[in-house]
């Protein structure tokens, strides 16, 4: 599960860069953000004491970064069928066309394409709304009429062929129109289009996942999380993404590359990329648990990785994973703190506010560690979570414990990248909060995402019987939902002063204001027009702040004021509002624990989806006014290896790239599978 950026309070603060990096930073400045288009912004990351590290240790980064960018077209088709062969024909016109490259027409045309490279699809990759092209099909024509046929894909036929169905998936808004639909009452399946499922309805697909589940097992693997589920001459099947199923081109590499880490990495780490790569050529779920047991329990090895099918996020019935990895080393400095907060795990669930019988009575090895990232892949590229906490199945969570980190490198360039944009000012009235802010704000993000993390997911327990998937398609929000409490309610804990954490309630009051501020108003500068709230994540926050503020009515815990014509959000009172965040977080725990769908379902619905069109107006003015963007992505480092007598003697790593530039270079050398798959 992961933590997504919260961007409100990411304006103030940054991390010290101490060392030879420091050094060269002050010769030439760091430049942070280096694209701009529609809703994103491009950023880049430091990787901090790479050029210190032991050979051993860059040459296994290196080759988990080659593993880590060789899965990027499986995340294309997963998210929809087409995306490979509209990204290669979209690619061709872009390299091939040698007319005019100043008009609008061209522009628009461009912003397309770097918005099909950010989202790995032609949907949003955070709305999952399919995106309207600002060029004209005439255009279109125009661009690809110069490109030879043997540089478009060929897959789906000739090149009339692949225009029927190209034109209709960018061109025609009612076709496709969304990736993930998880409107209550709808058929969510047949009105998704990403790639999880094909000609099955949801009612089909759940008795299918119904039918395999044995209630007696208590170590169930995660039905369905690495397949297409298909049907075949009337019969529900399964495609199993592994060597020699589908996607196996791309896994091939992927296995490559791991066997290389394998013969460079230590015990324990070399057994349990050995055990990956087993997985990812037998398909065995049972052996991808076994997999992740090794890797939960591997927490002396400095680098680390998350390579596979991961996160449900993208099935609107949430058996399915995309593909997605990253490679990263611990921050043996930062991971004091959550070394301090991991320690008091069970002071921290014994005093929680939730029903004593959905308590663990004992909580395993939470390993928490802030880490830094060397590469994003898939589903953590150019998009990443700021936080991960892994395994996710509960059972090995509950039996071996789970790892869990915060990216501090990551977190850094959001902070340095979002100085003096003018959030705070436009959007929080009072000055007292924005002082707290400029002074606490980036010490209050990071401890709660390490309490959201290492804490927030792995407390708790499910009542006997309960399996964790009775919430269904609002099982992701409310998980979010309740770790988020979790890290709410503790941050503000006199616990955390005396851990030597922070130095006082302030740093909760600066991550209250924010947060209320962000789940009520700033985080609907996301939100198109007229549309509501899906993400899982976005859900989660109003859910949070509007359950609070209604909540909190009768005592003005929270309050709407006008000023100037324009609407702010204020926290009147943080120690009431921490209790209703306990109160909250205790009825949370108590729906996942029963497994209360009912509950669940309108909690979600009354509080986290439908947004006021009114306010929403005023917030998309009002951030519009401050000219930036509400997304942010990450271009990669470049990695090169030095090479002497065939043997690698040194990784020499490079800021290089630009974002075209690097997208164009992973179609080109990171690209294995069909356009048809
Ligand atoms: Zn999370």
């Amino acid at each position: 599960m992961v933590k997504v950026i919260t961007m409100t309070t990411l304006v103030a603060g940054s991390v010290s860069c101490a060392g030879p990096e420091g050094k060269r930073q002050a010769e030439e400045p760091f430049r942070w953000q280096i694209d701009a288009f529609d809703d994103i912004k491009v950023l880049r990351y430091r990787v901090p004491g790479f050029e210190e590290m032991p050979l051993q240790e860059k040459t296994l980064i290196y080759y988990l970064n080659q593993a880590a960018l060789c899965g990027r077209d499986i995340l294309f088709d997963q998210n929809f069928k087409y995306n490979l062969a509209i990204r290669r024909t979209l690619e061709a016109a872009y390299a091939g066309f040698d007319g005019d490259r100043t008009t609008p027409e061209w522009a628009a045309f461009e912003k397309y394409l770097k918005k099909v490279w950010f989202a790995n699809g032609i949907h949003h990759h955070y709305s999952n709304d399919k995106f309207v092209p600002e060029f004209s099909e005439a255009y279109f024509d125009e661009l690809l009429a110069g490109v030879p046929d043997d540089r478009l894909p060929g897959e789906w036929g000739d090149r009339q062929a692949l225009m029927a169905i190209v034109k209709p998936a960018i061109f025609d808004a009612s076709l496709y129109a969304t990736r993930l639909n998880q409107r209550d009452g709808d058929d969510l399946l047949l009105t998704s289009s990403s790639n999880y499922y094909e000609g099955v309805s949801q009612a089909e697909a759940e008795r299918y996942f119904a039918s395999m589940a044995d209630p007696d097992d208590p170590r169930p693997v995660s039905y369905g999380l690495n397949s297409k589920l298909v049907k075949e001459n009337g019969r529900l099947t399964e495609r199993v993404w592994k060597v020699g199923g589908m996607y196996s081109p791309a896994i091939e590499r992927i296995v490559y590359w791991l066997e290389k880490a394998a013969g460079v990495a230590a015990s324990p780490q070399k057994e349990t990329i050995e055990a990956l790569a087993e997985y990812y050529r037998t398909g065995d779920l049972r052996q991808f648990d076994a997999y992740n047991i090794l890797w939960v329990e591997d927490t002396v090895s400095r680098i680390d990785f998350v390579n596979g099918f991961i996160e449900n996020y993208g099935d609107p019935l949430g058996y399915k994973a995309s593909w997605e990895s990253n490679v990263n080393y611990r921050d043996d400095q930062a991971t004091q703190r959550t070394w301090v907060i991991s320690g008091a795990a069970q002071w921290f669930e014994d005093h929680s506010p939730v029903d004593d019988r959905y308590k663990k009575k004992e909580v395993k090895g939470v390993s928490a560690k802030v880490i830094n990232v060397a590469m994003l892949g898939g589903d953590c590229y150019p998009a990443t979570p700021i936080g991960i906490n892994l395994p996710n199945a509960d059972w090995i969570r509950k039996e071996h414990g789970s790892k869990s980190v915060t990216i501090q490198n990551i977190t850094q360039a959001y902070a340095e990248a979002a100085k003096g944009n003018g959030l705070q000012e436009e959007f929080m009235l009072r000055e007292e909060d924005r002082r707290r802010v400029a002074e606490y704000g980036l010490l209050g993000d990071n401890l709660h995402t390490d309490l959201h993390e290492c804490l927030g997911h792995g407390s708790g327990q499910l009542a006997p019987g309960v399996k964790g998937s009775e919430l269904g398609s609002y099982g992701s929000t409310l998980e979010e939902t309740r770790a988020d409490l979790f890290g709410l309610y503790y941050l503000g804990d006199p616990k955390m002063a005396e851990l030597g954490l922070v130095p006082g309630f302030d740093v909760a009051k600066a991550q209250y204001a924010s947060y209320i501020m962000n789940g009520l108003m700033t985080q609907l500068a996301r939100i198109e027009p007229g549309k509501n709230v899906e993400e899982a994540h976005m859900r989660n926050r109003k859910l949070i702040a509007e359950w609070c503020y209604e909540q909190g009515k009768a005592d003005k815990v929270i309050e709407w004021v006008t000023e100037n014509g324009k609407r702010y959000v204020v926290v009147n009172d943080f120690e009431k509002l921490r209790e209703l965040f306990g109160r909250m977080l205790r009825e949370v725990q108590r729906i996942k624990s029963e497994g209360d769908f009912e509950a669940g379902r309108r909690l979600v619905e009354s509080y986290g989806v439908k947004v006021d069109p009114e306010l929403h107006a005023e917030v998309l003015e009002r951030y519009a006014s401050l000219g930036i963007q509400p997304y942010a992505g990450f271009v990669n480092p470049v990695y090169t290896p030095v090479l002497e007598n065939g043997e690698i003697v040194d990784v020499e790593i490079g800021y290089t790239e630009d974002y075209a530039g690097q997208m164009l270079d992973y179609s080109e050398n990171y690209s294995f599978l069909p356009s048809k798959n």
